[in-house]
């Protein structure tokens, strides 16, 4: 189909009441000379500051964006305010005593400031928290119809959860159990799958490998990049810095609430501080295809980055 040169494409989506324009660049004759697509980004914070308690600054200056269908990873150590980027990007600031004191956040050129958790859930973006968080007493099945829960088509619902059977087998296999009793592993599974049980178009991933085996962290890797090439843009936070590089495109470090550094994931992890400090001194740069690299030993967690 050709179409005509320099328009743009306003089509609207209706997302649980919200029209949002589906952003999309004419890149026809910029394709046809060669060059690769322009990516327009979903996620776009700047100048962001966070404190808690009016007291305790916690974010002193983000900026960071997400191209449509990326994945963008978040390195930091403790305390760097990784979470509370999440939490501000989700609307979730408030529950802890947390506000935004400047800066935007916009979602396909929608600002989110001030908007409800459940608005932007509804807008397309979805966190899956630190911790997982599951309902342990309910069954893995209760806990994936939880995450649809602001959706009414039953057909939809029904083929998300087909997909997220399809991506986690052991949620299909053991779905009348209660969530309680899947490992730890699992119910990481289950956290990432209830979150994609709300559609998301963004996906906000908190630590999704603490606390897991080597071989889990290495399978959750390989969800994220699947769940990413099935069209869903990723904001990774991770202190595993070789998982996290082996699957973004692009990744940012944070330091005492601030972008300490960013850039393309090859050469942040090819970058010697970053080798150092969050990839155990490796030698060579975590692999990106294959075996994901990492995940044994690396992503060592540090204390704060002094530079
Ligand atoms: P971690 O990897 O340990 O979770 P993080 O990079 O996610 O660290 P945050 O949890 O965002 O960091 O914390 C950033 C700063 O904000 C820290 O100094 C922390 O103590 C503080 N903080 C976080 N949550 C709260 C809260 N609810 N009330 C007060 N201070 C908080």
């Amino acid at each position: 189909m050709v179409r005509p040169r320099g328009r743009r494409d306003h089509r609207q989506v209706a997302v649980s009441g919200w029209r949002l324009p589906q952003r999309e660049v004419s890149t026809s004759n910029y394709r046809d000379r060669g060059h690769p697509p322009i990516l327009t980004c979903v996620l776009s914070v700047r100048g962001l500051q966070v404190s808690y308690g009016g007291s305790v600054r916690a974010v002193r200056d983000i900026s960071v964006e997400v191209p449509e269908s990326g994945i963008v990873a978040v390195l930091g150590s403790n305390g760097a305010g990784k979470t509370t980027l999440l939490r501000a990007v989700s609307g979730c600031l408030r529950g802890v005593g947390g506000r935004i004191d400047a800066g935007t956040i916009e979602f396909c050129g929608h600002r989110l400031n001030g908007r409800s958790p459940a608005a932007i859930v509804g807008a397309g973006v979805v966190q899956a928290p630190e911790g997982r968080q599951v309902f342990t007493r309910l069954t893995v099945d209760e806990n994936l119809r939880i995450g649809a829960f602001g959706r009414k088509d039953r057909a939809e619902k029904a083929r998300t959860r087909a997909r997220v059977h399809e991506l986690f087998p052991i949620l299909h296999d053991r779905r009348h159990e209660r969530a309680g009793l899947l490992s730890g592993g699992q119910q990481q599974m289950l956290a990432i799958g209830r979150a994609l049980m709300a559609a998301p178009r963004l996906l906000l991933l908190d630590e999704p490998s603490l606390g897991l085996a080597p071989q889990v962290v290495t399978q959750i890797g390989h969800v994220v990049r699947a769940i990413n090439e099935q069209g869903t843009a990723v904001l990774l936070v991770e202190q595993n810095a070789a998982m996290a590089l082996g699957v973004a495109a692009r990744a940012v470090v944070l330091t005492v609430g601030s972008v300490s550094l960013s850039g393309t994931a090859d050469d942040l992890a090819r970058d010697e501080r970053v080798r150092e400090l969050y990839l155990g001194g490796a030698a060579s740069p975590p692999r990106v295809d294959g075996q994901l690299a990492g995940v044994g030993g690396a992503g060592a967690r540090l204390d704060r980055w002094v530079r």
